[in-house]
C-alpha cells in the first residue's frame, strides 16, 4: 500500500481512541471541564450505561457563543497558551482535545451561556462534523450532551465490557471526584434513580460512606500532613480493615485522580509489617504539590503524573500514612492505681478499667477502630503516637507449651507467642539502631564459612553493602562461599550461618523495592531467624525481659511479617464464658 495522509475523520478517531475509551472516559473529561469552569454544582445523567446518553450540566463560567465552534476543535483550549505553561498547570484540562474527541465519536450537543450575555447558544457536532451555532435560551453554565457514543465506531462498542463493569467504572469515577471536591455539589443519575448526591458542604465523611459503605467509612482514620511545598489530607484504613487487592486505594494529586501510581506502593508500604501477607489497606489520599514540581502531561488520559523529586513525595506519603496509623492504634487504658509506678510513663494517670469489651476473643492487632469506644470518629492525628500504641503493662504468669507466655493485664488475660513477640522486639531494636546509624557489630572469634547456591550468591553479593549497614562483616571467600567475620551485637551468640542463610531465602520473589524496603526486609528476615523458637524453654528472667521489651515496642501487636504477637481474653469475655454476665 502506498503511504498517504489519513482523512481528518480517521485521524480524529485515532486521536479520540487515546482519550475516549469507554463511557467513563467521557464522564471524566466532562466532569473535569465542569470543575475547571468553577461551578458550584454539577449534575451527571446517564442512560443505558452511557451508550445512549451522558449529560453533564454545570453552573460554571460557560462558553461564549463566539467560542463554541472553537471549543469543539482539536487543540483549542482556554487553559494554556505557551509551552511553558505546561509546567505550572492549575486546571484539570490543558490539551484542548476532549470535546473534539468526544464530538468525533458521538452526537454531541453543547448548550452554554456566560454571565454577560443575554441569551445562550448551542452547537451540535455529529461524528466530527460541526453544525452552526444557534442562539437559544439557557441559564449561566454549560450543558454537554453526548448521545449515541461510538455509534460510528462499532468496533469500540464491541470492546465495551459488561454493563455492570462499565457502570461500576462510572460510579467509581464520579464518587472519587465527589470525594476530591467536597465543596462542589455533585449529583449522578443513572436511568431514573439518583445514585449519588453530595451536599457540597465540604463534609468528606458522608461521601466516604457512599464510596465504601457506612460501616467502613466510620472506621477510616483521618490524616493530614504538611511539608515544604507538599500537603496531604485523607482517610486511611486501620490495620484491622483490609482488602485482598489495592483497588480501593485512591490517590489524587492536585485534584487529579492518578491511577496505577507508585504512590499507591508508598501508601501500602506505610502498613509494612502491620498487615497479613497478601492483604492491602484502603483509603483516599489527596496530595497538593507545587505545580512546578509535577509533570501532568505524561499520559493520554492524564491518569498518571511524574514528580521532579519522586523519592521525596513517596517518603512524604509513606510517613504521613504511617504516622496516622500509629497515632490511632487502639490502646487499652491503664489503671494507674493497680499497675503501679510505670503507668506514669504512659502519661495516662488514674484511668479506670473502661475498656471496650465486645465479649469476643480479641486478637490483638486486629482490633477494629469501633472496638476503641472512645468516640465514633477517631481523634485528630496530632496525638503523640508512641504514647498510644503501647500494650498495657503486663504481669507475667508463666510459660506454657514452651511456646507461649501467659500474662495478666488490667483488662484480662494475654497469651503471647514468644517467637512472634521476640521477632517484633529484635526487629524494632535493629531498625532503631539502623536508623541512628549505629549498629554495634560483634566480631566472631572464629569466622563462619557458609556455602550458598549460585543464585543465592548473586543475591547476597548485591546486598553486601546493605549488610554492612546492619553490622554484618561478610566477605566472599571462594566460589559461592562466604565468610562471616562479624554480626550485629543484638544477635551475639546466635548461629552466624543461619543468619546469613535467612538473608537470601525467598529473596528471588521480591519485586525491586525501594532501598528502604530492602533494608526492612533484610532486618525482618534476620530477626525471624534469630528469634527464640517455639519449643525453647525460657527462664523467668528471659520471659520477663521479653514482656518488658514488647511493652516498649512501637507496634507490639504484630510481628514484622504481620502475624499477631498476642491474643487477648478480656475480663468481660471470661465473665461471659463463666456465666457471670450477660446470661439473660
Ligand atoms: P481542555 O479542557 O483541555 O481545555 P476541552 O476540549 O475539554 O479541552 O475543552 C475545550 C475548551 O472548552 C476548554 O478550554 C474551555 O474553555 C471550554 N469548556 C469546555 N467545557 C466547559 C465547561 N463545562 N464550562 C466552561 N467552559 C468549557
Ligand atoms: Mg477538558
Amino acid at each position: 500500500m502506498p503511504i498517504r495522509l489519513l482523512s481528518p475523520e480517521v485521524s480524529s478517531q485515532i486521536a479520540a481512541g487515546e482519550v475516549i475509551e469507554r463511557p467513563a472516559s467521557v464522564v471524566k473529561e466532562l466532569m473535569e471541564n465542569a470543575l475547571d469552569a468553577g461551578g458550584k454544582s454539577i449534575s451527571i445523567t446517564i442512560e443505558e450505561v452511557g451508550r445512549r446518553l451522558i449529560e453533564v450540566a454545570d453552573d460554571g463560567s460557560g462558553i461564549a457563543s463566539d467560542e463554541l465552534t472553537l471549543s469543539v476543535s482539536r487543540h483549542a483550549t482556554s487553559k494554556l497558551s505557551k509551552a511553558d505553561d505546561l509546567f505550572h498547570i492549575a486546571t484539570l484540562g490543558f490539551r484542548g482535545e476532549a470535546l473534539a474527541s468526544i464530538g468525533s465519536v458521538s452526537r454531541l450537543t453543547i448548550t452554554s451561556k456566560v454571565v454577560d450575555s443575554k441569551a445562550g447558544a448551542r452547537i451540535r457536532v455529529e461524528g466530527g462534523s460541526e453544525g452552526r451555532v444557534e442562539a437559544i435560551g439557557a441559564s449561566v453554565g454549560t450543558v454537554v450532551r453526548v448521545e449515541d457514543l461510538f455509534y460510528n465506531v462499532p468496533a469500540r462498542l464491541k470492546f465495551l465490557k459488561a454493563d455492570v463493569t462499565e457502570r461500576r467504572a462510572i460510579d467509581n469515577l464520579v464518587t472519587r471526584y465527589a470525594l476530591a471536591y467536597p465543596n462542589t455539589r455533585i449529583k449522578l443519575t443513572e436511568g431514573k434513580t439518583p445514585t449519588l448526591q453530595t451536599s457540597g458542604d465540604g463534609d468528606r465523611r458522608a461521601i466516604l460512606a457512599a464510596l465504601y459503605g457506612v460501616e467502613i467509612a466510620k472506621q477510616l482514620l483521618e490524616i493530614t500532613a504538611q511539608e515544604d511545598g507538599l500537603e496531604l489530607s485523607g482517610y486511611v484504613s486501620p490495620t484491622a480493615l483490609t482488602r485482598s487487592n489495592r483497588k480501593d486505594i485512591t490517590i489524587f494529586v492536585n485534584g487529579r485522580w492518578v491511577q496505577d501510581t507508585p504512590l499507591t506502593s508508598a501508601f501500602i508500604q506505610a502498613y509494612h509489617t502491620m498487615l497479613m501477607v497478601g492483604r492491602y489497606p484502603l483509603g483516599a489520599v489527596f496530595i497538593d504539590i507545587t505545580p512546578e514540581d509535577v509533570d501532568v502531561n505524561v499520559h493520554p488520559a492524564k491518569a498518571e503524573v511524574r514528580f521532579k523529586n519522586q523519592e521525596r513525595v513517596f517518603g512524604f506519603v509513606q510517613r504521613a500514612v504511617r504516622r496516622g496509623l500509629l497515632a490511632y492504634a487502639p490502646v487499652p487504658p491503664v489503671a494507674a492505681a493497680l499497675w503501679g509506678a510505670r503507668s506514669e510513663s504512659t502519661g495516662q494517670a488514674g484511668v479506670d478499667w473502661t475498656i471496650a469489651h465486645d465479649g469476643n476473643l480479641n486478637v490483638e492487632g486486629s482490633k477494629t477502630q469501633a472496638d476503641n469506644e472512645t468516640s465514633n470518629f477517631p481523634p485528630s492525628s496530632s496525638v503523640e503516637p508512641s504514647l498510644l500504641n503501647r500494650v498495657p503493662l503486663l504481669r507475667l504468669i508463666g510459660q506454657i507449651g514452651t511456646a507461649y507466655l501467659v500474662a495478666e493485664g488490667p483488662d484480662g488475660l494475654y497469651l503471647i507467642d514468644q517467637h512472634a513477640a521476640h521477632e517484633r522486639v529484635l526487629f524494632e531494636k535493629l531498625m532503631a539502631q539502623h536508623d541512628m546509624h549505629k549498629i554495634p557489630s560483634q566480631s566472631l572469634l572464629t569466622p563462619a564459612v557458609v556455602t550458598l547456591s549460585p543464585a543465592s550468591t548473586n543475591l547476597l553479593v548485591s546486598q553486601l553493602p546493605v549488610l554492612s549497614h546492619f553490622g554484618f562483616d561478610v566477605e566472599e571467600f571462594g566460589p559461592n562461599t562466604f565468610q562471616v567475620r562479624a554480626m550485629p551485637g543484638l544477635f551475639a551468640g546466635s548461629d552466624p550461618s543461619a543468619a546469613l542463610r535467612a538473608l537470601v531465602e525467598d529473596f528471588e520473589e521480591d519485586e525491586a523495592p525501594l532501598q528502604n524496603e530492602v533494608e526492612k526486609k533484610i532486618a525482618a528476615r534476620v530477626c525471624k531467624r534469630m528469634a527464640v523458637k517455639a519449643g525453647q524453654t525460657l527462664s523467668p528472667e528471659e520471659q520477663r525481659a521479653l514482656l518488658t521489651d514488647l511493652e516498649n515496642c512501637d507496634s507490639p501487636r504484630t510481628c514484622p511479617h504481620g502475624r499477631p504477637t498476642m491474643i487477648h481474653l478480656s475480663v468481660e469475655m471470661l465473665e461471659r464464658q463463666f456465666g457471670r454476665r450477660g446470661a439473660r
